[in-house]
């Protein structure tokens, strides 16, 4: 990890060179747990982050530290001029990721590998074509199946993200398991978390403790590896013994993992937010425009970073919906 310079460096000493851009607040998908289903009020246009602005924009973060960008949204591949800020991204001397449903990645495969961009993040929470239409009010498993096996053989490091739900899916965690069998990925399973206009209840999260728990009553606890967490890391990681791939937990309701933060978040309309679950926002968009030096509001967003999850250091107040409910759409976070 790259040292950044006290402008990406908050008050608890926490070094923040990961940025994640998000590239759209629209979606090829309708996800029930990251949108509301009649969608959400979206930024006019002239007030987005065109390609040049994402550039220049990130060319500032990256002078301060920062080493990996991510590019998220929304649906990142839904952009028209995406390939245009991918080419851009790439001269800059970054690790590049992308978050993605994968519904249009086969038409971009030629790009990512043209400009440097190995790790995918795909969204896939359920294996049953049924219940992907439920969850994502569109009919596109297939093609999402389809892509996803086409990152894999054209050599992407790929992980799945799979955001699980009582009653729902909690049903499909040791199948999901069983497909990092013969396949080098890995599955992140994600607990479901509380944004705005998603209808978050308790009772719809399937904890890190549920997990783990049918996961060892289903493979035995001798058989499941304990690996050692990434620096920085979000998921904590297991593997099956002999399977190629391994699974994780991202365990950001009941046990999270504030402590090695190293992220911020650049929204489509160039708002930075200092965490996930903040609902504060500073505007360098409206700043750059004007000629304005940036680096100031950077630093003093970051300076107002608190040690946990907004201030919601405990699961009470993370349930409290006065404390969530002014946040944005994950649609329009980017995660
Ligand atoms: N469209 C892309 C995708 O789905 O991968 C990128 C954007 S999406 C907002 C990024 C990630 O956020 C996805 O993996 C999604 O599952 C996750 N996500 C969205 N809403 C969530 C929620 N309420 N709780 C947990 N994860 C969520
Ligand atoms: Fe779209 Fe991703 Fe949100 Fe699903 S999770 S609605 S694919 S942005």
């Amino acid at each position: 990890m790259s040292k950044t310079t006290e402008v990406l460096t908050d008050k608890f000493g926490r070094s923040h060179n990961y940025l994640r851009i998000s590239l759209s607040e629209k979606c090829n998908l309708r996800c029930n747990y990251c949108m509301p289903e009649h969608g959400v009020p979206l930024t006019p246009r002239s007030e987005l982050m065109t390609a040049e602005e994402i550039y220049e924009i990130a060319k500032i973060f990256v002078k301060n530290g920062v080493d990996k960008i991510r590019l998220t949204g929304g649906e990142p591949l839904v952009r028209k001029d995406f390939r245009e800020i991918l080419k851009k991204l790439s001269t800059l001397n970054v690790e590049l990721g992308i978050t993605t449903n994968a519904i249009l990645a086969d038409r971009f495969i030629i790009d990512f590998k043209k400009y440097g961009l190995k790790k995918i993040n795909l969204s896939l929470d359920t294996l049953d074509e049924r219940k992907f239409k439920v969850i994502t009010r569109r009919d596109q498993f297939k093609k999402a199946w389809e892509n996803m096996h086409l990152l894999i053989e054209e050599g992407f490091t790929v992980k799945i993200n799979a955001v699980l739900m009582k009653y729902f899916n909690e049903d499909e965690i040791n199948d999901f398991v069983l497909f990092t069998r013969n396949l080098p990925i890995s599955v992140r399973f994600i607990e479901f978390m509380p944004f705005d206009g998603n209808r978050w209840s308790r009772d719809k999260l399937v904890s890190q403790d549920e997990i783990m728990t049918q996961v060892t009553e289903f493979f035995g606890e001798e058989n499941i590896i304990d690996l050692e967490n990434e620096a920085n890391f979000t998921s904590r990681d297991f593997k099956i013994k002999g399977f190629q791939g391994k699974f994780g937990i991202i365990s950001s309701v009941t046990n999270p993992f504030c402590d090695a933060c190293n992220r911020i978040r650049l929204t489509a309309n160039g708002r930075i937010k200092n965490c996930l679950f903040s609902n504060k926002e500073t505007n360098l968009l409206g700043a750059f425009r004007k000629g304005e030096n940036i680096e100031p509001l950077i630093e003093h967003r970051l300076f107002k970073k608190k040690a946990t999850r907004a201030g919601m250091d405990s699961f009470q107040k993370l349930q409290n919906p006065k404390k969530h409910n002014n946040n944005r759409s994950m649609i329009t976070i980017g995660g």
